[in-house]
């Protein structure tokens, strides 16, 4: 039996029961890495195997019957997240020798609920991309396809769950960089409300759309992990004071009657039709399961990439400015031509003459959009939409193609614009079997129903289950 199959409540069972050991736990997770990852290149850093056992035998040793479901688990980061003593490189050469001066909340609440962190995940440097091809530390490949991408930018994030490397991941969502990746590999990822999850000790790329969340095998493993990583934090003042829901007693509530709105903008013409198959067939089982089905529209979305990237960009224009060459790398020399571009097209928007027709222009039009999503949410409950409208590119094709690599984002980005939830669940698979995700959008805060139809669709439709056949043992 592999271990790295199991779900977190029964690793959990089996480690109160003292069935397995923590030790065990480790011990595969460096067996897959060591097999794999020359390969996928999922990992930036790692942690030296020796001190992983000896924090496993630690956390074996003082375990008890009340130890909560993450005590002893073995999770990765993406590597734009501090955690005191690991390089925190966010895969530029800018950061290349970067040593974390101190550790992000999201990594010590993580700790302190007794999980390991065993390495840190590839990206794309400051999580500017949607393939992991825009990282200093190589492209990462999908383990569907080697020849493929898997997706971005927490791409390495995503390879380590779907190739059983850890428990579960950590990943970024700025603009669809938890979904994305989660899509392409066959995993579940939750991109959190604005606010939900503390960004303290995490490298920003845009202030206003930039959030933390989990990326795990299935909702269920979401709730387990994002209960403990979520809620307010005082060294955070963009992290909202709201209560936190019991995201796992509310997995099993009945979702019969709930309204599923499908929003016709969500398949526009640049969709490829074996995806489109495949969110119809999730919205028929849906139905199959109690739910409804409820047309609705959002007339604005196709404005989404422009009003996303006049606002990401700018945002990250001014965010970069601290890496002005005194602390740091030389910024020429450092950063990569994408990264270049965007801090370029960034000062440019909010350039003096230019600010009110561009910047200032996208935060009006990021008002429309709040609004129709809050007009939608009238007449549904969730919306299910496709997560990109391409299957995983080759490597290469993306990069060569800066329109088409923007356009990727169209059915991602306008959740962040608007602060929303979403989760990301395999669907299914296309002809040439490369697995494709649907994503579930919420009303703000509204983690737990998502996760709870995530989970009833996942405890009828398994494709979640099913990891590629190169590398299964
Ligand atoms: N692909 C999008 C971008 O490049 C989203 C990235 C992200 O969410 N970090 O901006």
């Amino acid at each position: 039996m592999m271990l790295m199959d199991l779900s977190i409540p029964e690793l959990s069972k089996l480690l109160v029961a003292r069935k397995i050991s923590s030790v065990d736990l480790v011990k595969e997770s460096y067996k897959r890495i060591t097999a794999w990852d020359g390969q996928l290149n999922s990992f930036i850093s790692l942690k030296d195997k020796k001190i992983a056992i000896r924090e496993a035998n630690i956390l074996d040793k003082n375990r008890t019957k009340n130890s909560g479901a993450l005590y002893g688990l073995v999770f990765s980061m993406k590597d734009a997240y501090l955690a005191l003593g690991t390089k925190t490189t966010c895969a530029s050469n800018m950061l290349k020798n970067f040593k974390s001066p101190y550790s992000s909340t999201v990594y010590q609440k993580l700790k302190s609920a007794g999980a390991i962190l065993i390495g840190k995940n590839n990206l794309d440097s400051w999580g500017h991309g949607g393939s992991t091809e825009n990282s200093d530390f190589g492209v990462s490949k999908n383990p569907w396809d080697q020849k493929r991408v898997a997706g971005g930018s927490s791409g390495g994030s995503a390879i380590a769950v779907a190739s059983r490397m850890v428990n579960f991941a950590i990943g970024e969502d700025t603009g669809g960089s938890i979904r994305n990746p989660s899509s392409m590999c066959n995993i579940s990822g939750l991109k959190v409300s604005y606010g939900r999850v503390s960004r303290w000790g995490t490298i920003a790329y845009a202030s206003s759309l930039d959030t933390v969340g989990p990326m795990a095998k299935s909702s269920e493993d979401l709730a387990y992990v994002l209960q403990e990583m979520a809620g307010a934090d005082k060294k955070d003042a963009s992290s909202a004071q709201k209560k936190l829901d019991d995201y796992i007693s509310n997995l099993k509530k009945r979702i019969k009657g709930k309204k599923i709105g499908l929003a016709k903008e969500f398949f526009s013409k640049n969709i490829d039709p074996e995806i489109e198959k495949i969110v119809r067939k999730v919205a028929e089982r849906l139905t199959r399961l109690g739910a409804e089905i409820v047309n609705v529209s959002i007339p604005h979305l196709n404005y989404g990439i422009s009003i996303y990237y006049l606002i990401a960009l700018s945002e990250t224009s001014s965010n970069m400015a601290r890496y002005d060459g005194v602390r740091y790398g030389n910024k020429r020399e450092s950063l990569s031509p994408e990264t270049i571009k965007r801090i370029i097209l960034g000062t440019y928007a909010l350039s003096a003459g230019y600010a009110d027709k561009l910047y200032k222009k996208a935060q009006k039009a990021r008002t429309v959009l709040i609004d129709e999503y809050r007009r939608v949410f009238k007449k549904c409950d969730v919306l299910l939409a496709p997560v990109t409208p391409s299957k995983p590119a080759k490597i290469g094709e993306l990069i060569n193609d800066p329109v088409k690599n923007f356009l990727e984002d169209l059915y991602t980005v306008t959740v962040n614009v608007a602060g929303l939830p979403s989760l990301a669940i395999p669907a299914g698979f296309t002809k040439d079997n490369l697995p494709i995700g649907v994503q579930l959008i919420g009303e703000r805060f509204h983690e737990a129903e998502l996760l709870n139809i995530g989970y009833k669709y996942q405890q009828n439709f398994r494709d979640y289950k099913k990891i590629p056949t190169t590398i299964k043992n």
